[in-house]
């Protein structure tokens, strides 16, 4: 017998608008706006020095923030949607696409050469060229250039290489001041948190976060989480910190061989007051960020917008090509450990990446489970293929956070394989012995299992009658991290085998 759900009185639920002790809809004209709960927001992966990282533990605890979960998951599928939308009005979409891809393989190939015409034609142009081997190089050269001005503060626009340096870490330890100028790589600096994602920093975070963050740090009012207000509040306070800063920095999203220039692509003109405002300007690149020709340039920037936020262009499309009267600039080459990767057989092509984060505002995992989980410079599909070459052990579980369903592929602007680079790096971490135990035991029993068609029948016939009678903690136990988020699905009556069987008789053995 149903019983009937009690009527819940004004002592069971306080948040709720009562007439004649009658509990009222939300449509029934109550005026009161239903008044939100306040969520924590989950914070990311826990790092234990060079042992891998936990994803799937971080990614439970994003899922167990539904407000920031359903908050995360919608605002990337709207990226996701514009992107289409922007991409299906482009006829030739396919043609740019295989072009960048060809551009940056020809580039790739010739590395050397395309970063020796740079340097020259960069020298002409008035630039200080710097190599730096890896990371530490890096934040030493920039160092040095700052001890040499006696510069003690700078302004950064948001950069991912500086990223993998830990760059602001190393400027604090030498006493310089980092102010970022991006707003929500600020909001990251200001929580002292990571970017979550490569385009969108803070996109983790909910406006009341952002206010919890503002007002402990620069003192908005706790109380107001309006967009505008953040928004005003930090540009405020930011203003003056910029136009005082000693010197300047910018990354670089592509370096023309043939003019020894560079350009950066940005929304909100972050990286122009970087590079106008001091008079000195410090860009730090990777070297795979190198195309030979200018002519080439028309084809990344129309695919890099419309990949990573569906809108045509960006905002701001700066080129500098030397010092402006009166000011230096220098370019900081990086290697990093993209020489080795060149190298890789099954991984060269991850060099290609643009930055536009469209893979990551399509990959289901990423979305549902935060960048923050991945516990690594980049996370969502790209970092699954990036982030072992730089550490195979400490990286080695998220080859395995993804489905493989390829979506990344599909939207890739220069067409990375990367659904089959995840899986090259699942084989090569088997053969690195990085994967634990009763993964690889787990992974060696469905391999032969899948080898033998007859054995796989029985076993899905097994399976299909025990999964409506095995207890819940065979399938969801602490050694299936996955399995606590989704349920099996029923038991289906006939296999799509039994109906082939039946329907068409053929032979599929
Ligand atoms: S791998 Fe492709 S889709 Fe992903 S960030 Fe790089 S260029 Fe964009």
């Amino acid at each position: 017998m149903n019983m009937p759900h009690p009527e819940p009185t004004q002592n069971d639920d306080p948040e709720g608008i009562y007439r004649d002790d009658r509990r009222l809809d939300h449509a029934e004209g109550a005026s009161r706006p239903l008044r939100s709960q306040p969520e924590k927001q989950p914070r990311g992966a826990k790092a234990r020095g060079n042992r891998p990282i936990d994803q799937a533990e971080a990614a439970a605890r994003f899922m167990a923030a539904p407000r920031h979960a359903k908050m995360h998951d919608e605002r990337l599928w709207d990226l996701r949607q514009k992107r289409d939308r922007e991409m299906h009005g482009i006829l030739e979409w396919e043609e740019l696409r295989a072009l960048a891809s060809a551009i940056k393989e020809h580039t790739l190939t010739h590395l050397d050469e395309y970063l020796e015409q740079f340097e020259a034609n960069a020298r002409a142009n008035g630039i200080h060229v710097h190599w730096a081997r890896d990371a530490a190089e890096h934040n030493r050269i920039v160092h040095g250039i700052l001890a040499d001005h006696g510069a003690k503060s700078l302004i950064k626009s948001k950069s991912m290489l500086t990223e993998e340096c830990r760059f602001r870490d190393y400027m604090a330890s030498v006493g310089i001041e980092v102010i970022e100028t991006d707003l929500g790589e600020r909001i990251q600096q200001l929580d002292h948190e990571d970017p979550s994602h490569i385009v969108v920093p803070a996109v983790h975070k909910t406006r009341t976060d952002v206010a919890e963050v503002f007002a402990k740090t620069i003192g908005t009012d706790p109380g107001n989480s309006d967009v505008h207000y953040l928004a005003e509040s930090e540009r405020e306070a930011n203003r003056p910190l910029i136009l005082a800063a000693d010197a300047g920095m910018t990354g670089g999203n592509f370096v023309v061989a043939e003019t020894g220039g560079f350009v950066v692509c940005t929304n909100e003109g972050n990286a122009d007051l970087s590079a106008n405002v001091p008079k000195l300007h410090i860009a730090s690149i990777g070297i795979e960020k190198i195309i030979p020709r200018l002519e080439h340039l028309a084809v990344f920037v129309r695919l890099l917008s419309r990949s990573a936020l569906g809108s045509p262009i960006t905002q701001y499309t700066s080129h500098f090509r030397g010092p402006r009267a009166g000011g230096e600039m220098h370019v900081v080459l990086v290697d990093n450990g993209r020489s080795e990767r060149l190298g890789m057989a099954e991984f060269w092509t991850s060099l290609k990446c643009i930055r536009c984060g469209a893979c990551m505002n399509t990959c289901p995992v990423y979305r549902r489970s935060g960048g923050l989980s991945y516990g690594a410079t980049y996370s969502g599909p790209i970092g699954l293929i990036i982030d072992p070459t730089f550490n195979a052990r400490k990286y080695s579980s998220l080859p395995f956070a993804s489905t493989l369903n390829g979506s990344c592929t599909n939207v890739c602007p220069v067409k990375i394989n990367i659904h089959e680079q995840i899986y090259a790096w699942r084989r090569e971490l088997v053969k690195q012995h990085e994967v634990p135990f009763a993964k690889k035991a787990a992974m060696k029993a469905a391999g032969e299992l899948l080898s033998r068609p007859a054995a796989y029948r029985a076993a899905v016939g097994a399976a299909e009658g025990a999964l409506a009678h095995l207890p819940r903690f065979v399938v969801y136990n602490a050694l299936n991290a996955w399995g606590k988020h989704r349920e099996n699905p029923h038991p289906v009556e006939q296999t799509f085998h039994d109906w082939y069987q039946a329907n068409r008789g053929g032979n599929d053995e």
